[in-house]
């Protein structure tokens, strides 16, 4: 299961991730870190049966914490198979089969970056 934590400046400084896991005992898989002197922006995967309690744990103190769980929604009537989104996505998520662009929707930590590169507006993202 997949979450991103939004970190404040207040709290940026501090050893968040190590104090989760050592309260929640949860192996906790950092996919994307994108932090620097004032916020933070990273997406974990936690094993699903942990989530609640990481999400809980992170909430109290005080990081914001969006669940994802619907990867990117690709239409295919609309999709013409331009391949700008095979180079704009960071976790290569999309890849040329036969001519055709495939989405794994697997790799998607629904960063968003295909959704407005898309010239067809094609693709689509639901957050909780
Ligand atoms: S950018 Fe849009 S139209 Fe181009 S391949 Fe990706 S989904 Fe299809
Ligand atoms: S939302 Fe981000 S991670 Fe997901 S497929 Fe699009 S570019 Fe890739």
């Amino acid at each position: 299961m997949k979450l991103m934590l939004h970190v404040d400046p207040g709290i940026v400084r501090q050893p968040l991730i190590a104090s989760v896991i050592l309260e929640t005992s949860a192996l906790v898989n950092i996919e994307r870190a994108s932090i620097d002197a004032v916020s933070g922006e990273i997406v974990i995967e936690v094993a699903p049966e942990k989530c609640i309690l990481v999400k809980d744990a992170f909430e109290r103190r005080g990081v914001k914490v969006v669940q994802l769980e619907i990867p990117v929604i690709m239409d295919d009537e609309e999709c013409i198979h331009c391949g700008a989104c095979v180079s704009i996505c960071p976790t290569g998520a999309f890849r040329f089969e036969n001519w055709k662009v495939i989405a794994d929707s697997g790799k998607c930590i629904q960063c968003g970056a295909c959704v407005t590169g898309c010239p067809q507006r094609a693709l689509k993202l639901v957050l909780k």
